[in-house]
């Protein structure tokens, strides 16, 4: 069987889902075009114009936090592409106008098209934080754990 990269550590991968939003609500940028998840530690690459400031990534580790710990429920639910090509961006999704794809909802923080696995409460993430970040070339890349 040929494991999801994105599939094997489902409380890092739903935290990431949630950094996703978050970054796309405060700053106006694309979900993360790249991301390696791993069980001690992650990362994930954004374009962006600029390096943070320390009180960035503390606002984003406040925020991710405060939706995590609204114990919201991950949810699944299976549409046509055809419908989901009007909301997401699929570009990065090989698919046909025939066929469904599976979306992911973390509560109604964040609707994401996905393969991956995910917990099924955000009470099973832990403590997220951005332990490093860092700024080259128009990439922002965030390193973060759980605790
Ligand atoms: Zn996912």
């Amino acid at each position: 069987m040929v494991e999801n990269p994105k599939a094997y550590y489902a409380p890092m991968h739903t935290a990431e889902h949630i950094l996703n939003r978050t970054m796309v609500n405060m700053f106006d940028v694309e979900r993360s075009f790249s991301n390696h998840i791993e069980r001690k530690k992650s990362k994930c690459d954004y374009h962006f114009s600029r390096n943070l400031t320390d009180t960035e990534i503390a606002q984003i580790n406040k925020k991710v936090n405060q939706v995590i710990e609204q114990k919201l429920a991950i949810s699944e639910k299976i549409i046509p592409i055809t419908e989901a090509k009007q909301t997401f961006d699929l570009g990065k999704i090989s698919v046909t106008d025939n066929e469904t794809i599976r979306i992911i909802s973390v509560g109604d923080y964040d609707d994401c098209p996905c393969s991956g696995v995910h917990v099924p409460n955000t009470d099973e993430i832990g403590r997220f934080v951005i332990s490093t970040w860092s700024y080259n070339e128009g990439v922002l890349r965030l390193r973060f754990k759980l605790q």
